[in-house]
């Protein structure tokens, strides 16, 4: 099994364009949205949830959690987490903090999975296809946290061809919690999470 993520959304388009790309191959994701954007786009957000996805909390502005003070960090957190639960009636849990920044404060304010990633596409920096499928598929491993961003439209189609792969050699592409879940990991305590690899 192996879990997409995508961040920075929800996208106007590209969210959508995403979804139904999960929903050909039966596959779940997690979205790690910003609260600045949740509250700008709130029927994708909705659009989202419905399909079975998960979601998860990228904070309110982006800003990086190690240059705040602990009750910034908890105004970008539950804020963000708040305005989530009002559009689909479920408080997200899982937090990716901005550019995977994190010490000893971020982890000790939030009191949530903290879930960073070992599969880096550089999606934002190539906005290249032919760059993002390889960089994802050439050492792809059973317990995989893979990170996308949604507001990208080139990124689009590399999720199409990865998911392609992916299900044809018969990978489980799952939500985070679902598969942490899957491996045994409890996610009620404060932790940093980079795989679930094994
Ligand atoms: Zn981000």
């Amino acid at each position: 099994m192996v879990a997409l993520t995508f961040d920075d959304g929800p996208h106007s388009k590209n969210t959508d364009d995403i979804l139904n790309i999960l929903s050909k191959y039966n596959a779940y994701a997690t979205f790690f949205m910003l609260g600045s954007n949740a509250e700008k786009y709130p029927d994708v957000v909705k659009r989202v949830f419905d399909a079975g996805n998960e979601i998860g909390i990228h904070t309110w502005s982006h800003k990086e959690l190690t240059k705040l003070s602990s009750d910034e960090i908890k105004k970008e957190v539950d804020n963000t987490a708040s305005k989530i639960e009002k559009i689909t009636g479920k408080r997200p849990t899982l937090v990716r903090p901005p550019y995977g920044s994190i010490n000893e404060n971020v982890k000790n304010t939030i009191d949530n999975p903290l879930i960073l990633w070992n599969v880096d596409s550089l999606d934002w920096k190539s906005r290249d296809k032919e760059k993002i499928v390889p960089l994802v598929l050439n050492d792809v491993q059973d317990g995989d946290i893979i990170l996308l961003h949604d507001i990208h439209s080139t990124t689009v189609p590399a999720v199409e061809e990865i998911l392609k792969y992916l299900v044809e050699n018969d990978y489980q592409v799952i939500t985070v919690s679902q598969m942490l879940n899957a491996k045994g990991y409890d996610l009620t305590k404060t932790r940093v999470f980079y795989s679930a690899r094994q």
